[in-house]
């Protein structure tokens, strides 16, 4: 059986999508934590289990011996490392085949406080003694593509990395990847990682929201604490305003322009170039 958790989220459902495609419906499960949300796939004949990464409890009966398991790292920034911890813990019990991770990249070399979490849980991997492969996964274009419209208004795109690159890649290619991990053979004790292509700058990223929109949008590079302050006037969280120009500054170490043409290779075909997502999003 391959089990995929978070598999209701928006990387879990291109997963799923992905795996249905290559293997029979009989041979899947999903273990999350709003049931309802994967009635389709039970329709489909998808095992559906109810966890809680909360609920150590809720976990045990998601894995039998030799599954092959992707854990898809939580959304709560701050409690994901008991929470994760649980899952392998659930998942070194029933002794499963394959423990796969999504975590991020860089692993142990990256140096800003988003990571801290990641690398804690791949530690608690290895401790496991399970065998497993680290998706190390770089940023989705998709976090950057989610606020075009509002980029689009305000004519201007926000951040405090000085203009530097990022090579980002779109949710479906990091989706594929790990349909690749589940479903193809050596890639145990391996550590992937993952980004786009081609690393490009946030001014470039302003002139392709301008070229869809024929609207002027330019990269606007704030101070880390004006930065911070804006991103707190948008709604977000002090912390989490924190953690994102923490981001930004390791974007500017170049940390996340790792453009070394791994995730290409894993699933066997170009990414998806940033200019391609913004289309789809603005015509969508
Ligand atoms: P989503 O927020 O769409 O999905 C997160 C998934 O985790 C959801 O399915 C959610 O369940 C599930 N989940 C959260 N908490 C629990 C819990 N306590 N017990 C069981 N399941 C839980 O994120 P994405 O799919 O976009 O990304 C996947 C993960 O990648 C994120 O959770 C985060 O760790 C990381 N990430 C990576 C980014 C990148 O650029 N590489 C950017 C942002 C996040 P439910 O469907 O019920 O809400």
């Amino acid at each position: 059986m391959i089990v995929v958790t978070g598999a209701t989220g928006q990387l879990g459902r291109l997963v799923v999508e992905g795996l249905l495609a290559k293997v029979p419906a009989a041979e899947l499960a999903v273990a999350v934590r709003s049931p309802q949300k994967a009635a389709d796939w039970a329709a489909r004949g998808v095992t559906v289990h109810r966890v809680d990464y909360d609920e150590p409890a809720t976990l045990a009966a998601a894995f039998a011996a030799g599954d092959r398991v992707l854990l898809i790292s939580g959304s709560e920034v701050g409690a994901r490392v008991p929470q994760h911890t649980a899952v392998v813990e659930a998942a070194r019990a029933a002794g499963v085949a394959l423990l796969a991770y999504t975590g991020i990249l860089g692993g142990d070399e990256a140096s800003f406080a988003l990571a801290d979490e990641h690398k804690a849980t791949e530690a608690a991997i290895l401790a496991s003694g399970l065998p497993f492969t680290f998706l190390r996964n770089g940023w989705y274009t998709e976090n950057y593509t989610a606020n075009a419209a509002g980029s689009i208004a305000h004519g201007a795109v926000l951040g405090s990395n000085g203009d530097a690159r990022i090579a980002t890649a779109a949710r479906r290619d990091y989706a594929d990847a790990a349909v690749e991990v589940l479903t193809g053979e050596g890639h145990e004790g391996r550590a992937y990682e993952l980004s786009g292509d081609t690393a490009w700058s946030f001014s470039e990223y302003a002139a392709e929201l301008a070229a869809h929109s024929g609207r002027p949008v330019t990269y606007r590079d704030l101070g880390a604490e004006e930065h911070r302050q804006a991103l707190i006037g948008l709604g977000l969280p002090e912390g989490f305003a924190t953690i994102l120009v923490d981001v930004d500054a390791a974007i500017a170490r170049g940390e996340l322009a790792r453009d070394r043409g791994e995730l290409g290779r894993l699933i066997g075909r170009p990414t998806t170039p940033m200019a391609e997502t913004v289309r789809a999003v603005l015509a969508g």
